[in-house]
C-alpha cells in the first residue's frame, strides 16, 4: 500500500487542502481496477468508518499477496466541505461560496477525454479542481463505488440500468433492502463515470455496460455510524471485491439480492403540505399501502383544525424519512420505494436537489 496527497490550493490566500488516497497495486493485470471514495457530502461518515476497516483488511490482504486488482480508496473525499462550519453546524452537502452541491455539476466528458479533466486545472475553483481530481481518478477504474448517506434511511443504491441486474451482487454483499435505478441524467459523480463510460467511442453510446460499475451507495442515515455496523458493512464490501476478482478469497457463493428495485419515476417522494412540526406515524423499512397515515403535520399549534395528515398515495417501502421534525411548506418528509410510477411530476435527473 501506498499513500499520496492531493493538495487543492485554496481561492483565497494562505489556503489549502490535503487528500490522501491509499493504492494498492494488483498483481493480476486481467483484474478489475477499482476506485472507493466516501464522505464527497462531508457530513455523511457511515463510508469514512466502512473504509477504515476495509483498508485494515485490504492491508492485510496485501501483506499476503490477495490483491488481484490495481484499488485506489479515499475515504475523506471532500476536505473542502468538511471545513465548512456554519455556526456550529457542518455544512458538507453545498460549497458555501457557490451554493453548488458537493455531488452535482461534475463534467459530463466521454472516456477518451479523461485527460482533459486535469490539464491547466488552475483555471478552475477549488471545488471544481476537486471534483476534477476525483473523477479523473475514478475513470482509471472499472469499478466505482461512491459511499453516502440519506438523513434516516435503510441500506440502498443509486445506479444506472446500464449495471443491473449485474450489481445485484453488491446489493447483496452489503444486504441493501432496496436498489434505486437513476435515469442517467444528472450530473453526480456516479452518473458522470457512467455517462464517460457510455460514450466510450466517437459516436457510440452504450446501453449495457458489463464488467463494469459505478454506483452511489447510501449506507443507511447519517447517524447511523457504528463500528458492528461499519465492520459488517467492510466485509460486504470486501466479499464482493473477492467476487469480483479485485481480491483474492475463499468465493463463498453471494445470498441472493431480495430487496425492491424501483426505476426513479416509481419513487414517492411525499412532502409536507404545510409547515410545521412533524409527528411521524411509519418509520423506514416499514411496507405501506395506499392511503395509510404516515405523518401528523402540526400547523397551527393548539387550534382545533392545526393539524394536517399525510397518507401514502400507494402501497410501498419506505426507504428514507428526515430527520428534522419540522417542515418546510413542500419540503421533503420521506422516499417510497413504488411498483409503479408516482403520479407527481419529475423532472430528470436526481430526486433532490
Ligand atoms: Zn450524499
Amino acid at each position: 500500500m501506498t499513500v499520496s496527497e492531493i493538495i487543492i490550493v485554496g481561492d483565497t490566500p494562505g489556503l489549502e487542502w490535503r487528500l490522501p488516497v491509499f493504492h494498492f497495486k494488483g498483481s493480476e493485470p486481467e483484474a478489475p481496477r477499482t476506485y472507493i471514495q466516501s464522505a464527497l457530502h462531508a457530513n455523511e461518515l457511515p463510508g469514512t468508518a466502512l473504509l477504515h476497516f476495509l483498508l485494515e483488511r485490504l492491508r492485510q490482504a496485501g501483506s499476503e499477496g490477495g490483491i488481484l486488482g490495481d484499488i485506489t480508496v479515499v475515504p475523506q473525499a471532500n476536505p473542502i466541505g468538511s471545513a465548512q462550519s456554519h455556526f456550529g453546524d457542518l455544512q458538507g452537502r453545498f460549497d458555501l461560496g457557490t451554493r453548488t452541491n458537493f455531488n452535482r455539476d461534475f463534467p459530463l466528458i466521454a472516456l477518451g477525454e479523461r485527460p482533459g479533466l486535469v490539464e491547466d486545472i488552475d483555471r478552475h475553483t477549488a471545488a471544481d479542481r476537486l471534483k476534477r481530481r476525483l473523477l479523473h481518478m475514478a475513470l482509471g477504474a472499472e469499478l466505482v463505488l461512491d459511499l453516502h448517506c440519506d438523513d434516516e434511511g435503510l441500506q440502498y443504491a443509486y445506479l444506472d440500468e446500464a449495471f443491473w441486474p449485474e450489481a445485484a451482487d453488491l446489493a447483496a454483499a452489503l444486504d441493501m433492502q432496496a436498489v434505486f435505478l437513476s435515469d442517467g441524467e444528472s450530473s453526480a459523480f456516479e452518473e458522470a463515470v457512467a455517462y464517460a463510460w457510455k460514450h466510450e467511442g466517437a459516436g457510440e453510446r452504450k446501453t449495457l455496460l458489463q464488467g463494469r460499475l459505478s454506483v452511489t451507495v447510501e449506507l443507511r442515515g447519517t447517524r447511523d455510524v457504528y463500528p458492528d455496523m461499519a465492520r459488517k458493512d467492510a466485509d460486504g464490501l470486501y466479499r464482493f471485491l473477492a467476487g469480483r476478482g479485485v481480491v483474492a478469497a475463499d468465493r463463498q457463493p453471494l445470498p441472493a439480492f431480495g430487496g425492491v428495485v424501483a426505476p426513479l419515476d416509481n419513487i414517492e417522494m411525499v412532502r409536507a403540505p404545510e409547515s410545521g412540526a412533524i409527528l411521524f406515524h411509519r418509520d423506514i423499512g416499514e411496507s405501506v399501502k395506499a392511503g395509510d397515515l404516515l405523518a401528523t403535520i402540526i400547523t397551527r399549534p393548539g387550534m382545533a383544525d392545526g393539524a394536517m395528515e399525510v397518507r401514502a398515495p400507494q402501497d410501498g417501502l419506505i426507504v428514507t424519512r428526515v430527520s428534522t421534525r419540522f417542515a418546510r411548506r413542500l419540503s421533503d418528509l420521506m422516499k417510497i420505494a413504488c411498483a409503479g410510477p408516482s403520479r407527481a411530476a419529475r423532472k430528470p435527473g436526481t430526486l433532490e436537489a
